[in-house]
């Protein structure tokens, strides 16, 4: 395992982040396979891990808590965020005094190695905590006094000056902060400007989304073929590792991985370091070039569960995105079964998503575009019954 120093703390450059974990059948999270995945992780010297207080619904927090509790304490940092992002208007605000002390219950802890404001960005900023983020921020800084709390930090989804101003007040409050990072964001979100910021304050740089939601795990066939010219025994997601690696050098890379194949691929490219040379970072514009027309949904859901027509937001996107690589017969038919109260012509425009999306997505856009796009499909009966057809006629055959 590589490891990076922070504060005189050996960190494993590879994070696990528990934001996409294993499901079983019933949609709930796989303990068994979280388990051999922790497993895995430990036996190959990975010691920090992330949860956050709404991924999963909530249960993330304590299914990674359970899976590290077998354990010794000192063997792993967990790190942990206050959602203040969720202080929408008109809703309860999160009480960092309710949330924290929850935290600590659900993840069977006595203290957080790391902790974060969980999305600092222009949509929360102004309601992270009731307008009031001194007074959490206070609150935060007692439990470190305390010992409940290592190091603070926090995430941000902010655009560089959002950052520039943030920092400029509250850059010394911090000991780390976590961003977007990956070759498409470098220049597509000016991460770029983003770690410069970071750097200028002292402020050490962590890295969410290195495969950007999984959008960096798959490419075009030809682009791929490039890749494996070069470096035949890698996957494809291990180039982003090891762009991050190369250019940015961050301190921690956070990989919200799904099951035990993810984490065996991971823990092979982190074993070691082989940075990219010129060719394969050229390879890797074209890479990113090739997605530059695709929504840029990372699937985080936070937009959700604020949908007035509890849509899957990030379902949807990914069908429209499916569909401007590739009209199959399997992308239009993942539309055409849905209930048409859940299509994205259920839309009603309200911005809600917009407002929350820490991509600035025009939600409400696309939806009306992969409306108008999927009206002229056929419907799942009529589906039905050309797939019908088309096996009858096989079985005449
Ligand atoms: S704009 Fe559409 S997708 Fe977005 S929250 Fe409103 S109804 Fe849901
Ligand atoms: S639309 Fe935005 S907020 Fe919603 S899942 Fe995608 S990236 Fe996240």
């Amino acid at each position: 395992m590589l490891y990076n120093e922070f504060q005189g703390e050996k960190l494993s450059a590879l994070g696990f982040g528990a934001m996409r974990l294993p499901l079983g059948p019933d949609g709930t999270i796989d303990q068994a396979e979280l388990d051999r995945m922790v497993d895995a992780a430990i036996a190959a010297g990975v010691n920090y891990f992330d949860t956050a207080y709404a991924y999963h619904g909530g249960k993330s927090e304590n299914a990674i808590g359970a899976s590290l509790r077998r354990y010794p304490r000192e063997s792993w940092n967990l790190a942990d965020k206050f959602p203040g992002h969720q202080n929408i208007k008109g809703v309860k605000p999160m009480v960092p005094e309710e949330v924290f002390e929850d935290q600590l219950q659900k993840c069977g802890v006595e203290y957080f190695d790391f902790y974060l404001l969980h999305n600092i960005c222009e949509n929360s900023l102004t309601h992270y905590y009731g307008q009031k983020i001194d007074e959490c921020l206070a609150y935060f800084k007692e439990q470190k006094a305390k010992g409940r709390i290592r190091h603070l930090g926090f995430s941000c989804h902010a655009t560089a000056p959002t950052l520039e101003k943030f920092l400029d007040v509250y850059g010394d409050q911090f000991e780390f902060c976590q961003i977007q990072l990956n070759y498409v964001d470098w220049k597509l979100q000016n991460a770029q400007k983003k770690v410069d910021l970071l750097r200028a304050h002292g402020i050490p740089v962590w890295v969410m989304e290195p495969v950007r939601g999984g959008k960096l795990a798959k490419f075009a066939p030809e682009i791929e073929e490039k890749m494996r010219a070069l470096r035949p025994e890698e996957s494809t997601p291990a180039w982003a590792f090891r762009w991050l690696r190369t250019v940015p050098r961050p301190t921690m890379i956070l990989s919200g991985m799904s099951n035990l194949a993810q984490m065996e691929d991971n823990l092979k490219t982190f074993s070691e370091d082989k940075p990219l040379n010129e060719a394969e970072l050229a390879v890797l514009d074209e890479a990113a070039a090739s997605l530059a027309r695709m929504i840029p949904c990372t699937a985080c859901r936070y937009c959700c569960a604020g949908c007035p027509m509890g849509l899957d937001i990030p379902g949807l996107l990914s069908i429209a995105n499916d569909l401007a690589v590739a009209k199959s017969f399997n992308v239009v038919s993942r539309y055409t079964i849905m209930d048409e109260d859940k299509k994205a012509s259920a839309c009603i425009g309200c911005g809600q998503c917009e407002t929350v999306c820490p991509q600035k997505i025009h939600v409400p856009e696309e939806m009306q575009k992969l409306a108008a796009l999927m009206e002229t499909q056929k419907t799942w009966e009529e589906i039905c019954a050309e797939r019908a057809a088309i096996a009858e006629a096989a079985k005449k055959r």
